[in-house]
C-alpha cells in the first residue's frame, strides 16, 4: 500500500483522528456523523510525514483530485477503479462577466464539468472511496439533486448500492443522473433538512455510510480542498477573493482548508478571502454575518436556486463552522435575490460560453454585489466557482421558447433579419 511511502507505518492514514470543531474532542475513525458529545461537525486532522514533499506534488501539472490522494483520509489507489477524470476543472478568464462584477480580474472555475455534472463529485470521490475501504455494504444520501448524481456514479463505479433521500422540493430533472446510474430515489415531503433527517436516521439503523454532502461525513468533505489545490497550481499568484455558492457550506470550508494547508505547507503567503452567496429566499448564513449573531435556521425557503436552499433546520452548527471560515478569511457572506442570479446565469451562458445552473451563476451575481457594496475592491483577482451545470435545471427546459419557420426562405429570412438586427 501506497500508505508506507508517504506516512508513517504506525499512522494507517485511513485511521486519523476526527476532532470535533465544537468541543475539540478527538476520535479515532468514528463513524461519519456530528460529534455525539456536543453535534457540532466534525473535522479530519491531517498527518503529515516530513517526506510527504509538498513542493513535488504541486508540480503545476493539473490532472484530477487523485493527484492530491495522500491528502485525503484513504489508504488505497483509486484513482483506478473509481476515477473518471473528476477536478483537474479549467480555469477560464472572463470578460464581459467581470465588467458586471466590476473587477479587473475575474476568473471562472468550471466545476460545472465534472463528471456528473457538479462539484459534489470531488467529495463523493472520496467518501465513496472511504467507505469501500471501510467495508460499509453501500451508501445513503441526502441530496437537493447533484449529491445524488455524484454519489451513484461512484457508487457505481465501486460496485456499492447507493439509497437517495431527496427533498420533494428538489427538481425532477437533477435526478435522471442518479437514475441512470441505478440509485434508489426516495422522496420525503418537506425542504432539505427533512430529506437529511431520514437519511441520517437509516445510515445509523442500517450501518450505511452517509456520504451526504453537509459537514455530516468529515472525510467526504475533504475531498473539497482539491479545489484549493488547483487554484495553487492554476494561478500566478493567489486570487484576492475566491466566490462559493453556498448551501451548509463544506465547499467553502474546504477550499478555505485546502489553503491553510498550502499555506502549513510554506507553498502560499496569505489565504484568500472567501465569499459566501445565497439566495435572499434562504440565506441563514448571510443573515448571521449581517446581525453578528449566531446561525439560526430558516423557516421559510422561498426562491428557485436550487442547491444552494438549505435551511440548515436542526443542523445550524453547519452553518456556524462555515462562518468561521468566512470570518477567519477576512471575508464575508451575502444574499442576493434570485433575478440577480438568473441574470448573472443569462451572462455567462450569453456571452461567456458557459451554460451553469443558477446556484452556479450565483458566484458571479454574489461578487458583483460584494462589490457593490465595497467588500470586493475590485483589484486583484476574483474567483468564482461555477458548481454546477445547467443542463440538469429544469427551469432551463421550462424556458425554452422555440421559432417555428415553415421552409428554408422563411429560415434565411429569420436568420438574415437577426443578423441585420445586430449589425
Ligand atoms: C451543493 C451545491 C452547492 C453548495 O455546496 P455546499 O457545500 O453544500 O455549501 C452549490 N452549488 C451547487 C450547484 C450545488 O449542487
Ligand atoms: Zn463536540
Amino acid at each position: 500500500m501506497r500508505r508506507s511511502q508517504t506516512y508513517n507505518d504506525e499512522t494507517d492514514h485511513a485511521e486519523w483522528l476526527a476532532r470535533c470543531t465544537g468541543c475539540g474532542i478527538r476520535r479515532r475513525n468514528p463513524m461519519p456523523d456530528y460529534c455525539q458529545l456536543c453535534g457540532s461537525p466534525l473535522e479530519v486532522e491531517l498527518d503529515y510525514r516530513e517526506d510527504l514533499h509538498p513542493e513535488r506534488l504541486f508540480d503545476g501539472c493539473i490532472t484530477d483530485l487523485w493527484k492530491y490522494e495522500d491528502l485525503y483520509p484513504v489508504s488505497l489507489r483509486h484513482s483506478v477503479d473509481l476515477g473518471l477524470g473528476e477536478g483537474g476543472t479549467p480555469l477560464v478568464r472572463i470578460s464581459k462577466a467581470t465588467q458586471q462584477i466590476g473587477v479587473e480580474e475575474a476568473w471562472c472555475k468550471s466545476e460545472h464539468l465534472n463528471p456528473s455534472g457538479s462539484f459534489k463529485d470531488r467529495s463523493a470521490a472520496v467518501g465513496v472511496a472511504w467507505a469501500r475501504e471501510r467495508g460499509y455494504p453501500g451508501v445513503i444520501c441526502a441530496s437537493s439533486g447533484n449529491a445524488a448524481g455524484a454519489t451513484a456514479t461512484y457508487a457505481a463505479r465501486a460496485g456499492l448500492p447507493a439509497y437517495v433521500v431527496i427533498s420533494s422540493r428538489a427538481p425532477k430533472s437533477k435526478l435522471a443522473v442518479a437514475v441512470a446510474h441505478g440509485a434508489r430515489v426516495f422522496s420525503v415531503a418537506g425542504d432539505f433538512s427533512r430529506a437529511f433527517a431520514a437519511a441520517r436516521e437509516a445510515a445509523a439503523e442500517v450501518g450505511l455510510a452517509n456520504v451526504t454532502t453537509t459537514y455530516v461525513n468529515c472525510y467526504a468533505y475533504e475531498g473539497n480542498k482539491s479545489v484549493a489545490y488547483e487554484l495553487y497550481e492554476q494561478m500566478e499568484v493567489v486570487p484576492e477573493w475566491v466566490v462559493v455558492p453556498v448551501g451548509s457550506g463544506p465547499l467553502l470550508y474546504g477550499v478555505w482548508k485546502g489553503f491553510r494547508e498550502l499555506h502549513r505547507f510554506g507553498l502560499i503567503d496569505r489565504i484568500p478571502r472567501l465569499l459566501a452567496v445565497q439566495p435572499e429566499g434562504c440565506a441563514p448564513i448571510a443573515r448571521a454575518f449581517a446581525s453578528g449573531e449566531e446561525v439560526k435556521p430558516w423557516s421559510r425557503v422561498d426562491t428557485v436556486v436550487s442547491g444552494i436552499d438549505d435551511p440548515l433546520q436542526g443542523y445550524e452548527r453547519d452553518g456556524t463552522l462555515t462562518l468561521v471560515a468566512v470570518r477567519e478569511s477576512g471575508g464575508a457572506a451575502l444574499a442576493v435575490p434570485d433575478a440577480e442570479i438568473l441574470r448573472a446565469g443569462r451572462v455567462l451562458a450569453h456571452e461567456e460560453g458557459m451554460f451553469v445552473e443558477p446556484a452556479a451563476a450565483a458566484s458571479v451575481a454574489g461578487a458583483a454585489a460584494a462589490k457593490r457594496s465595497g467588500y470586493i475592491d475590485g483589484s486583484g483577482a476574483v474567483v468564482c466557482l461555477l458548481t454546477g451545470h445547467g443542463l440538469k435545471y429544469q427551469g432551463a427546459r421550462d424556458q425554452v421558447e422555440l421559432e417555428t419557420v415553415r421552409d428554408e426562405v422563411e429560415l434565411v429570412g429569420a436568420i438574415e433579419k437577426d443578423l441585420g438586427k445586430d449589425a
